[in-house]
């Protein structure tokens, strides 16, 4: 789908995967204005397809191409594109517990442009394809470290909203990471470097007691869509949830530690090393909390339980 700048998209067309032309001075390949989501849909037992919350990813979308000076798809345009794509690629939704058909829509300037401005013009694209476990583990606990040197996100600057750029902005650090062992990086925030924010492509929880903590969305982490379900899960378990600042000491005492995500589900997080002190959750094994949450959300999604909440979207 293509749309001017101050216009509205047009109606799209279904099309072979395959390489799409741009031109050297497009404004997503010079300047970086390009926003992404992902989300999953799942084959229930009955072999229907199931979509969560796609209409969130619509939303933050929108939100997202406000903050990077880009026109976006309606929130109603975005869902049936996003369904179009499924309905159409239905062959390649894996069996039930065997993962999950991922779809990436995508937005970019894709006019050329070459002094510093939006693009003239944006493209609207969704891709597909059938993954299974994000992390080598499973569902295995993950083994993340703190980095303090580099940073995601910057108080007033895009880490809040889903843009190609704040991937490039972990790489360096993640590649390091998992040269030295690590599955992934927790940051911090910037400013206090004492505060938690996010894993580069997930949320993070801390559990302590009945209560479990998640840094709230100030600008500088993803509010993420499993994130927000996981709230609301967690509180419907007889968990008091706190979005809040949670310092790193909070690690220390804590019980257990998991992250979310769309790629990553529900993920336990069996150790954090900060400054080379290694702490460690679980035993090895799943945290018990980590796992009825995973429990409750998964089966929701795969249209195992009944969904209260109205939250899936079933295509067939
Ligand atoms: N934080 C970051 C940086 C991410 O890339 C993602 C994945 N989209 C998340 C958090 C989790 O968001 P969601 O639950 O919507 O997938």
């Amino acid at each position: 789908m293509k749309c001017t700048r101050g216009g509205s998209f047009s109606k799209g067309e279904m099309q072979r995967f395959g390489n799409i032309e741009l031109s050297p001075s497009a404004g997503v390949l010079n300047y970086g204005q390009g926003l992404f989501e992902g989300l999953k849909a799942y084959r229930t037992e009955d072999d229907s397809i199931l979509l969560f919350r796609p209409e969130e990813n619509a939303l933050r979308m929108r939100m997202g191409a406000e903050r990077m000076c880009m026109p976006a798809p309606s929130v109603e345009q975005f869902v049936e594109a996003v369904k179009a794509t499924v309905l159409a690629n239905k062959r390649w939704v894996p069996p039930q517990g065997k993962g999950a058909l991922y779809i990436r829509p995508l937005l970019m300037g894709s006019g050329a442009v070459l002094g510093l401005a939006p693009a003239p013009e944006y493209t609207f694209l969704i891709y597909a394809a059938p993954v299974g476990n994000y992390f080598k583990e499973g569902v295995a606990p993950i083994n993340l470290i703190i980095e303090h040197e580099l940073h995601r996100a910057t108080p007033g600057g895009t880490g809040g909203v889903k843009t190609i750029g704040n991937y490039a902005a972990v790489l360096k650090a993640q590649s390091v990471a998992k040269a030295k062992g690590y599955t992934d990086v927790l940051y911090l925030d910037c400013v206090h470097k004492k505060y938690l924010e996010e894993v580069s492509s997930c949320n993070i929880f801390v559990v302590k007691g009945n209560t479990i903590s998640t840094p709230a969305i100030k600008g500088t982490i993803l509010p993420g869509i499993t994130r927000k379900s996981m709230i609301d899960v967690a509180r419907s378990q007889g968990f008091l949830v706190e979005e809040r600042q949670v310092a790193v000491d909070e690690l220390l005492d804590a019980d257990e530690v998991f992250c979310t995500g769309t790629a990553v589900v529900v993920s336990p997080v069996g150790s954090i090393t900060y400054k080379g002190e290694r702490i460690t959750y679980g035993n090895g094994g799943v945290g018990a909390v980590s796992q009825q949450l995973y429990d409750q959300l998964t089966s929701l999604q795969m249209g195992l339980t009944e969904d209260k909440m109205n939250w899936t979207v079933q295509l067939n």
